[in-house]
């Protein structure tokens, strides 16, 4: 899951209301490793992004797209993916060296779970990453198996 609200004007960028090339292309990456990325409301309610485990799917809100946040959004899915490649099963932290932004941190910190804060930490770190696209595809070629 995925809230995102107080990142938008460090995150907005030149984008247009549909899918970008780059966006597109990762999408079609998390299919060829077996996710299925939806471009609908998520079955959690007021969730821009979702990923379910037990069902490899990926939710992605079809608002993203008008709030100029729809990049971030499947990156910061595609990291949750990328985890549950790791862990074989489970939820994994991928152990990265990087850090999100600043204004990302209460994002994370509200989870009371610290497993699940190192979760949404990585997810957070690599959406705000000015090379977000390249580092989120090194990660699920290596972790993840073509299906
Ligand atoms: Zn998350």
């Amino acid at each position: 899951m995925l809230e995102i609200a107080i990142l938008h004007s460090s995150l907005l960028i030149a984008q247009a209301q549909k899918p970008s090339q780059q966006f597109l292309e990762l999408k079609n990456q998390l299919k060829n490793y077996g996710f299925e990325v939806r471009i609908e409301l998520p079955p959690k309610r007021g969730a821009y992004g979702l990923f379910k485990a037990s069902q490899k799917k990926i939710w992605i809100n079809p608002v993203v797209f008008d709030l100029n946040i729809a990049n971030p959004t499947l990156i910061h899915e595609a990291v949750h993916a990328t985890q549950f490649c790791a862990g074989k099963g489970k939820m994994k932290a991928l152990d990265l060296k990087i850090q999100p932004i600043k204004p990302a941190r209460r994002l994370f910190l509200r989870y009371s779970n610290i497993h699940r804060q190192d979760l949404e930490r990585e997810a957070y770190a690599v959406q705000t990453q000015p090379n977000r696209f390249q580092i989120i595809t090194n990660l699920l070629n290596k972790h993840c198996k073509q299906s």
